[in-house]
């Protein structure tokens, strides 16, 4: 028996809680793996609450990230014993992810526990740090350098962006963290950022070309958020998307793309091949400032996941929550 916690849906309505499980019911795959961490994401915070319907099967046990040691192993890759990661691959909304103790997968979605990192500082990266990863390698690929000038990360402190702000320091930029919070200023200093805006600026309706202010953007927030940092890109600068927090719209028109030669980049990970998450990993291991991760991170049970959910949605988590689903 191990715990978990399930979402059900049925006659009775759309309920999340803490229940005890039996191997016999886990998903079929190749690998099961004794999870140590896992951690709460933004759609780990709409499946909970059934905000969104980001889960598609029922029963699911939610949970995007985990970590933990392969107890049982028919993949050619790996053997009992190794410590390895799951991040996406649709784990946690079709296939029961790592919000339990046990968890069984398909091989082939694990990446081996970086050396660099101990269990639990991979799921105070997880989805979020990777992803942020994601979008700075993606505004590297279109030629952003930090010589170009400010780069912007909004939603900067929530999970995403506070690891886009501290590695984006970290590899030299000069970065305008956009918050709402701003009690939050100097945490977001603290991790590099050089100027603390606020969202109001950013979430009205604006024009469709302003002043040129940013070289590169990771965007966490979409809507007219999204928006106005296409319309304030420097021509020929590049926006990372990869995030819906403040809606799901993208109320733009095509003038930053085809008069200032913008590239907006897509950013996704949970289908992301590969070889692009080994980079991603790869990169973590030598740019992430890992002396941040205690001030972006806190650590919760597995009971508590189902009261801090809805606080992540409400946008009052700072920074990253790791779930130790032994405690
Ligand atoms: P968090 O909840 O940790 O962070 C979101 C942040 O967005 C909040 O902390 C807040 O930052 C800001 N925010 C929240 N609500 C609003 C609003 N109404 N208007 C403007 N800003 C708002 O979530 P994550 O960091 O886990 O995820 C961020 C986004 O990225 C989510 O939409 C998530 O679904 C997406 N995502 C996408 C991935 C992909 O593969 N494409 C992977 C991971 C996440 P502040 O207080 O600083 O203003």
């Amino acid at each position: 028996m191990f715990k978990a916690i399930l979402i059900e849906k049925d006659d009775q309505g759309y309920r999340a809680g803490l229940t005890e499980l039996d191997d016999i019911a886990l998903p079929e795959g190749d690998v099961t793996v004794r999870v140590d961490y896992s951690t709460l994401n933004y759609k780990d915070g709409l499946a909970i609450t059934g905000r969104s319907p980001v889960v598609r099967k029922f029963p699911m046990v939610p949970g995007v990230d985990l970590v933990g040691t392969v107890e049982h192993s028919s993949h050619p890759d790996y053997q009992v014993g190794d410590a390895v990661v799951l991040n996406g691959w649709g784990v946690g909304e079709t296939h029961w992810g790592g919000l339990a103790q046990r968890a069984r997968l398909k091989g082939d979605w694990l990446v081996p526990l970086p050396a660099a990192f101990t269990p639990w500082q991979a799921m105070a990266i997880a989805t979020a740090g990777y992803t942020a990863m994601l979008c700075v390698m993606a505004l590297e690929r279109h030629g952003v350098t930090p010589a170009q000038g400010e780069v912007v990360v909004t939603g900067a402190a929530g999970g995403v962006g506070s690891f886009a702000v501290s590695l984006l320091a970290k590899l030299g930029y000069n970065v305008a963290a956009v918050t709402g919070r701003p009690q939050e200023a100097d945490y977001l200093k603290g991790l590099g950022a050089t100027t603390v805006l606020d969202r109001a600026e950013f979430t009205a309706p604006g024009k469709p070309l302003a002043k040129e202010r940013w070289a590169g953007a990771v965007d966490t927030v979409g809507s007219h958020t999204l928006a106005n940092v296409c319309a304030q890109m420097k021509y020929r600068g590049t926006v990372a998307a990869c995030g819906l927090a403040g809606g799901m719209d993208f109320p733009s028109t095509v003038a930053p793309f085809i008069l200032r030669g913008v590239t907006l980049a897509g950013v996704d990970s949970v289908m992301c091949p590969r070889p692009d998450r080994l980079q991603a990993w790869q990169r973590l291991a030598t740019d992430l400032e890992v002396s941040h991760l205690d001030a972006i991170t806190r650590t919760i049970g597995l009971a508590e996941a189902l009261d801090v959910a809805p606080q992540l949605l409400a946008g009052q988590v700072r920074g990253r929550v790791v779930v130790d689903v032994n405690a």
